[in-house]
């Protein structure tokens, strides 16, 4: 079994329903739909698309079990006007960048979407423009016509709203626009399981849209975007107010210089493990493969550095949404993360991760036992999942099967690293009973055999009383 867990982005290439099958077969275990993209009612029907199939994997009753749902909202971007012709900019060349249009202009006009983008433009180092292809100087501003002449550093082109970032800046407008409330209320109302918070600089906007949610008794697990400097530099504080964090490396790696990505990517991960929340590792990871049905070996070998780092998951944007192989892509990234955690023998994640209360103490007793006695696999019972991620902290080298009542839990749980996330009712008062019903699941669905060795974390009943346990057991 594969611990770390794949998020696939769906798109054009996959919006089909026996698309997603194949892509579930490949091993995708949460469908990632992106809001920068598409109208709300393509979005609905490919959540309910998801959710049919969520309905067939729970009669299969076979692994996997189901498909967790992210949306991912635009969040505040800038980006640059639609043009009838793509505009060529030459080396040297000095443009204009403006919100408002210049109708007498001579020069070149590049047209923004952001109207404080003269009074921004102040503090960033250059203009970006496509993700860094093509780059300019700041020149000059000027204030009444609220104007930027800017100088190109390179030849290219620009076609219809290109994204536009500048690097230092921290932006006037907020991180979570208009349109990104819309699409949290359409997340709130279509139940879907996680929502990814786009250009995230502080844990205040996090916490803005937990309020949000709760007022409409939504319950939808927050994983802030990391991808500006401001984020970075706020991590302690926006983990705390998040649900789990995605390293976003496409934005991130134009907002800072490239060449820190990686070491910020690994303090991510070891931040987001340390309070024992999901943490996905985003962007370019088979880049190659949206037009090749083979990765570089570059590409491998980041996907493997994920894997090492004990990321809780990896995911694939262009490659599964608009790529020309999409099942390809997610069979490579599978074939790579179990080839490098089948590498990864020793289990080196219980000291990263601290043990600051009785519930983290318990976890990490599971662990050192299952890991100890070299256990088959731990065993856990849990309606909210907590207690699923409590282990999972600890990065054991067992699978953890954890049982709930709760379907919205079992598919949260389908980001969290080495987690098989399995539905029964908990019909019985007698946790013991409640046991027994799981072991037979676990049989049926071939995770758990006869003679397994596991570790079990669960209540039990002491006389009257119910009391935390763990137990290592024999399965019959
Ligand atoms: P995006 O986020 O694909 O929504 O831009 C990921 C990233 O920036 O890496
Ligand atoms: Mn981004």
């Amino acid at each position: 079994m594969r611990f770390t867990k794949i998020v696939c982005t769906l798109g054009p290439s996959t919006n089909t329903k026996e698309s997603i099958r194949s892509l579930v077969d490949a091993g995708m275990n949460v469908a990632r739909i992106n809001l920068s993209h598409g109208s709300l009612e393509q979005h609905l029907q490919t959540i309910r698309t998801v959710k049919e199939i969520n309905e067939e994997l729970k009669a299969a009753a076979r692994i996997p079990t189901c498909v967790g749902i992210l949306l991912d909202t635009k969040g505040a971007e800038i980006r640059t006007g639609d043009v009838t012709e793509k505009i060529q900019i030459k080396a040297g060349q000095e443009v204009l960048f403006s919100s408002k249009p210049l109708p007498k202009e001579k020069r070149t006009v590049i047209m923004v979407n952001h109207e404080h983008f003269d009074k921004d433009v102040l503090e960033a180092e250059l203009i970006l423009i496509d993700n860094g292809l093509l780059s300019f100087d700041i020149v000059s501003t000027d204030r009444k016509s609220g104007t930027v002449t800017a100088k190109a550093l390179e030849n290219g082109s620009i076609g219809s709203r290109r994204h536009v970032n500048l690097p230092g800046a921290n932006l006037s407008m907020p991180s979570i626009t208009p349109k990104d409330w819309e699409d949290i209320a359409f997340a709130a109302k279509e139940g879907v399981d996680f929502l990814a918070l786009s250009f995230i600089r502080e844990a205040k906007e996090v916490e803005e849209v937990r309020g949000f949610l709760t007022g409409h008794s939504a319950r939808i697990a927050l994983i802030s975007k990391i991808e500006t400097r401001q984020a970075v530099r706020n991590i302690q504080e926006i983990i705390e107010a998040s649900d789990g964090i995605m390293v976003a490396r496409g934005d991130l790696g134009v907002e800072v210089p490239f060449e820190s990505v990686p070491a910020i990517q690994d303090d991510l991960v070891l931040s987001s493990r340390r309070a024992g929340k999901p943490v996905i590792v985003a962007t370019h990871m088979l880049e190659s493969m949206i037009d090749q049905p083979m990765p570089t070996r570059a590409e491998v070998t980041d996907i493997a550095h994920a894997a090492m780092s004990r990321t809780d998951a990896t995911m694939l944007s262009g490659e599964t949404a608009s790529g020309e192989f999409p099942f390809e892509s997610v069979g490579a990234m599978d074939r790579v993360l179990l080839a490098t955690e089948e590498h990864i023998t020793q289990n080196t994640a219980m000291e990263e991760s601290p043990v600051e209360n009785e519930r983290a103490a318990r976890a990490h007793a599971a662990v050192t036992l299952a890991v100890t006695t070299r256990a088959d696999s731990l065993f856990v019972m849990t309606r909210s999942g907590q207690t699923a991620r409590d282990v999972a902290k600890y990065r054991p080298n067992v699978p953890i099967i954890a049982f709930t009542d709760v379907v919205e839990t079992q598919r949260a749980l389908q980001l969290t690293f080495g987690v098989v996330p399995i539905l029964i009712p908990f019909s019985s008062k007698d946790p013991e009973k409640t046991v027994r019903d799981a072991i037979a699941a676990g049989k049926a669905m071939d995770v758990l055999h006869k003679g397994d060795h596991v570790v079990l974390v669960s209540d039990s009943k002491a006389g009257d009383e119910s009391v935390n346990t763990v137990q290592l057991r024999r399965i019959p």
